[in-house]
């Protein structure tokens, strides 16, 4: 259901999609709202009315709802994970990691609701002071892969701030979105400061649009993201967090073994689905074949969950199919798994050459692509060669070389000796060619709040 000024409701079309369950899609997990931009319109309007009070009540108040929200979470998790594994398809161990991550993202951000200050300036007699304000109504349009991580990272530093939310999730995983919003309820959101509404593209473009939402915070592919990005135009704000292409660079001197573990968890954990996962390996003549062998065997060792609809696994087996005919080498993998449920075996590319797809397009799957260098310029040049410029890693023991991989990277992060996945929740993080990077971090909070410089005399 959608939540709209405190009431669950359908959507005002009345049209529902179903969700199943991507490792038995007969398995249906509920019908939600298939919004449209009328729902969206409700929304906005009960946010933009109901929104003041919350904006009004103390830091304090603020902070312990959402301390309350993560309690919540905290006692529901068993269920929670179970629920995740059913509707996104995560292993039940990647599943455990999310939902205690997400309380503890509430907890940081409840503490967040406290810093909110500004600064006095000296200007002759006169008081200057800064001062932050909420924006007022903050669209949160999400993904699927963190379906309860990804929006506590946007609803807690928005509500800390005092914002109310409409919140459009994605509808892979409608039913988490709904977990997190009954739970930010329960624990004492006021009905008119938060708004859920289900569907796809059409609420999440409205939202987009609606002059009366001030902050626009999005996360999803690069594309949509572009497409937001001109619909909330100059005078509102957006916060975008997009694709990557992320590269491993693996040096001569590297312990493969290590290099091997951390390209795995980072190529297929998620069964690939991470936006800062890996998908090249760049690999000197010295340690390239030694590393594919390993690689190869510690990914046909890998656990893996389905993929998270049946959209991704076509994508998934049409970049194989893309790869073999580029005249990249299958080493292997790419095969469907199990005929009900949408899985797939890691797939390896070697030979992958610059102007290749596979070189160069976001898959968001299981799909790995090897690419030679010569040496340590080519790696860099090879790993800055793309349109995409969010994570890129380097396994090396010289802290020199490392620290100029570190420089001249062309990415937002950079990961030395670690996978380019995972990331620390008090850390800027985000892409370097993407608007407000800042999606968590100290100034994350200036995002949600307006900044007014006020002079005083007496
Ligand atoms: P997606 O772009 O298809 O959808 C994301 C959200 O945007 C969904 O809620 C969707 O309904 C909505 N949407 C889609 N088109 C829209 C449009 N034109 N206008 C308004 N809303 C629109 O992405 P996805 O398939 O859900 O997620 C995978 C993508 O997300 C990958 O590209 C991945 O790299 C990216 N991602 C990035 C990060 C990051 O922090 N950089 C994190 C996770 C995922």
């Amino acid at each position: 259901m959608n939540l709209i000024a405190g009431h669950w409701t359908p959507a005002l079309s009345g049209e529902t999609f179903a969700r199943r369950n991507p490792a038995d899609p007969d398995d249906v997990i509920g019908e939600f709202p298939q919004s449209g931009r009328a729902d969206v319109a409700a929304a906005v309007d009960a946010v933009a009315e109901g929104a003041g009070a919350w904006a009004a009540a103390p830091a304090d108040e603020r902070a312990r709802v959402l301390v309350r929200a993560a309690e919540l979470l905290e006692v529901r998790r068993a269920e929670l994970t179970a629920e995740l594994v059913r509707e996104e398809g995560k292993t039940p161990a990647e599943a455990a990691v999310e939902t205690s991550r997400t309380p503890l993202n509430l907890r940081f951000y409840a503490a967040e609701a406290h810093r909110i200050g500004g600064e006095t300036y000296q200007a002759d007699s006169t008081l200057v002071y800064t001062w932050r304000e909420p924006v007022g109504v903050v669209g949160a349009i999400t993904p699927w892969n963190f379906p309860l991580n990804i929006p506590s990272r946007k609803l807690g530093p928005a509500l800390a701030a005092g914002n109310g939310v409409v919140f459009k999730p994605s509808p892979v995983t409608p039913l988490t979105a709904q977990r997190l919003v009954e739970a930010l309820l329960a624990a004492g959101v006021p009905p008119g400061a938060l708004a859920l509404v289900h569907g796809g593209a059409e609420p999440g473009a409205a939202l987009a649009e609606d002059p009366r939402v001030g902050a626009v915070t999005f996360t999803g592919s690069t594309a949509a993201g572009r497409d937001i990005h001109r619909k909330v135009g100059p005078e509102r704000r957006a916060q975008l967090e997009m694709g990557g292409k992320n590269p491993v660079v693996v040096l001569p001197d590297a312990d493969l073994g290590r290099a091997a573990r951390l390209i795995v968890k980072g190529a297929f954990g998620l069964s690939g689905q991470a936006c800062t996962g890996t998908s090249r390996v760049i690999a000197p003549p010295e340690a390239h074949d030694a590393l594919l062998e390993r690689v190869v065997k510690l990914a046909q060792e890998h656990e893996m969950g389905p993929l998270a609809a049946d959209f991704q696994l076509r994508k998934t087996l049409e970049y194989v199919r893309v790869g073999q005919e580029e005249g990249a080498r299958l080493v292997s993998g790419g095969q469907r798994r199990d005929g009900r449920g949408f899985f797939v075996t890691p797939a390896i590319f070697a030979e992958v050459t610059p102007g290749m797809r596979l070189a160069r397009e976001e898959i968001f799957g299981p799909v790995l692509a090897f690419q030679r260098a010569a040496d340590f310029d080519e790696a860099i040049a090879l790993a800055n060669g793309t349109d995409y410029g969010l994570a890129a890693g380097i396994v090396t023991h010289d802290v020199r070389r490392a620290l100029e991989f570190a420089r001249r990277s062309r990415s937002g992060l950079v990961k030395v000796n670690q996978p380019t996945t995972g990331m620390a929740m008090n850390a800027p993080f985000g892409g370097i060619e993407q608007p407000f990077k800042e999606q968590a971090g100290p100034a994350l909070m200036h995002f949600y709040t307006h900044q007014k410089t006020v002079y005083l005399s007496e």
